[in-house]
């Protein structure tokens, strides 16, 4: 065959090939073009889940008359006119192919009123037809869309739809997800003539939680803990659960960038490494974040669904999401002062421990010569299980004497400790019912948590080895762990390449001396190798997963020991101070709460 020109009706149907593909994307291309006409209210309407039809109709900005056969020209667009245009988009569309497209594969109405225009126009067009003059329609200020018959005329495309069922999930989820990016704007959905859900405009903060919980579910906001950061030329805002809620799938991950919602690898890997620490590895965090940047720091103009983005700086990025939510998640328990707290002024109300049930934490009661005491003992208790690390169980006891000797008590949210269990778990009475922890597990994080610490806070010392130790890798580790000495030099770690395949300890940071140093080094120069950038934070994050390896192996309290009460005491008040204390440094919960609730409806008391 010669070469041929296509003709406009093939084009815009291979068009459609890439950005309808089925009612899910209809919605998505129109309702996204009613955000960018500045419209405050949407309304999307489906019946047979899209296929039979598809109408949304917004209050936003309208289409003059002369315009209305334009939008539905391929290439045409109101959103952009330069490359500086495109170079700094921020609308959500830009291509100038969505109606074109849709109208090539569907029959499809459209019909706009501008604030200036008396009455609004009309046009409908199906697939293979020309457009037609516009007609005129009663209507208000607005646009209307309205797509029927979806695939009709083009059989091959029809066939890969799936059941009604199917597509309304594809086209509901599709609708959640532009509500939540347009948080300003009030959306519903209907379906077969009846409004499924209705989001309104989030004015303030809690209209906007109230609008997640419409859209996300209830347990999603109850269990977030919010984020605001601005800084490094970007802010981000939003949600992320707490990783007791974390799910099998990643379908509760949600990222809008400039009020684009991302599907982004970068993106998505920078959120599991902040979660790594907390979680396991088998589980997905949730969350819903807003990343708001300069858009010439981002190209949107890489996918024609533009899921996909490439950023000018990846790098920073990656280490801003992932130290920011890292950070958020790492949240302590409420502090004991904060709101929940019960004044105790005597041994006998619920939020306390049974009479004599927390030696030396008794109101009142408690001496200062007694508090003292207590410390060496603790101390002396301690160095006979964890000889390594001189961790300071002792303070945590310390801790206590200001609250008793203010003579009020507030009930700290880990509650007193009854009773050990099996040498595994601590059983604590708290205000709202009962805590069970495992102590292994809290204490490895405790453990973990304080060599990060300590490590991060200030310029490493190192000490010298005095036989300097040699490892093994493969060459391409060497190379890449040589490219990180200067880094790991600060850190203080000193290594020497020595040949093709050997790597040379030298000096290790002081404080992990006592340490599998070798082991140590192996497991962060492995985790290098999967970083695409190396950097001093990158660095860090490689070091943190090492310690959490070393924190479980030595040091730490080992299931079976047994414990009295005022090292159980002391320990529940450490977990309360340790950021990412619900979670051991494998991410399985390190303690549980049972409420009075659920321990009555066990019972089956009240019934
Ligand atoms: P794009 O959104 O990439 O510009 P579309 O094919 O989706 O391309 O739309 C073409 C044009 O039609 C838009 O640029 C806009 O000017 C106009 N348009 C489409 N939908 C609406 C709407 N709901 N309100 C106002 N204008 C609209
Ligand atoms: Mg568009």
């Amino acid at each position: 065959m010669p070469i041929q020109p296509l003709p406009s009706h093939l084009i815009n149907q291979i068009a459609a090939g890439e950005v309808v593909e089925r009612p899910a994307a209809v919605v998505k291309e129109l309702v996204e073009n009613a955000i960018d006409a500045g419209s405050t209210r949407i309304r999307i309407e489906a019946e047979q889940g899209g296929m039979r039809r598809i109408a949304v109709s917004d209050n936003g900005c309208g289409i003059p008359r002369a315009e209305l056969p334009l939008a539905l020209t391929r290439h045409a667009t109101s959103k952009i006119a330069s490359l500086e245009d495109l170079e700094a988009v921020l609308t959500l569309g830009f291509r100038g192919e969505a109606l074109p497209s849709i109208a090539a594969v569907a029959q499809t109405t459209l019909a706009s009123r501008t604030a200036r225009d008396e009455h609004g126009w009309k046009v409908q067009l199906s697939p293979g037809e020309g457009v037609p003059e516009p007609r005129p329609q009663p209507m208000p200020v607005g646009t209307q869309v309205c797509v029927e018959r979806l695939f009709h005329q083009v059989p091959a495309r029809k066939r890969f739809l799936r059941s009604e069922r199917t597509e309304f999930s594809h086209l509901d989820t599709a609708a959640r997800r532009l509500a939540l990016g347009a948080p300003q704007v009030e959306f519903s959905l209907s379906h077969n003539g009846r409004e499924l859900w209705h989001a309104r405009a989030a004015g303030d903060q809690h209209q906007a939680e109230e609008r997640v919980a419409a859209l996300l579910g209830e347990e999603f906001i109850a269990e977030a803990l919010r984020l605001d950061y601005t800084g490094q030329g970007l802010s981000l805002r939003g949600w992320v659960a707490r990783p007791a809620f974390s799910r099998a799938q990643g379908d509760l991950q949600h990222v809008f960038i400039n009020g684009r919602y991302i599907r982004d690898r970068l993106v998505i890997a920078a959120l599991k490494a902040a979660y790594s620490d907390v979680l396991h590895y088998s589980r997905q965090p949730a969350y819903l974040l807003y990343l708001t940047l300069d858009p010439r720091e981002l190209d949107v103009n890489v996918h024609p669904t533009k899921q996909e983005v490439r950023f000018r700086d990846g790098s920073r990025i990656f280490d801003t999401l992932r130290r920011c939510v890292c950070q958020a998640v790492a949240e302590p328990l409420p502090r004991v002062d904060g709101e929940g707290g019960v004044a105790r002024t005597d041994g006998s109300s619920l939020s306390g421990p049974p009479a004599g049930a927390a030696e030396g934490i008794q109101g009142a009661g408690l001496s200062a010569t007694a508090v003292r005491l207590q410390p060496a003992s603790a101390r002396q208790l301690y160095a006979e299980h964890a000889p390594a690390d001189p961790l300071r169980l002792a303070d945590a006891v310390t801790e206590q004497l200001p609250m008793a000797q203010e003579g009020v008590e507030r009930a700290p949210p880990l509650g007193f400790a009854l009773a050990q269990i099996h040498g595994v778990y601590i059983l604590s009475q708290t205000e709202k019912g009962a805590v069970l922890v495992d102590m292994h597990a809290a204490h490895e994080r405790i453990v973990l948590e304080e060599l990060k610490q300590r490590l991060h806070g200030q310029p490493t010392p190192s000490q010298p080895l005095l036989l300097p130790q040699s490892l093994s890798l493969q060459p391409a580790e060497a190379d890449r762990a040589e490219e990180a000495f200067e880094l790991m030099q600060q850190l203080g770690l000193e290594l020497r390449r020595t040949a093709e395949t050997q790597v040379e300890i030298r000096a290790v940071p002081v404080l992990l001396s006592d340490y599998d140093h070798v082991a140590l080094t192996r497991d962060i120069i492995s985790d290098l190798g999967q970083a695409e950038a190396l950097d001093l934070h990158r660095l860090e994050f490689a070091l943190d997963r090492a310690l959490g390896n070393m924190a479980c192996k030595s040091g730490s309290i080992k299931a079976g020991r047994q414990l009295d009460r005022l090292e159980m005491n002391a320990l529940l008040r450490q977990i309360e101070r340790t950021p990412r204390s619900g979670q051991c440094n494998h991410g399985r919960p390190t303690w549980i709460e049972l409420s009075m609730d659920s321990l009555d409806r066990l019972f089956l008391r009240g019934r």
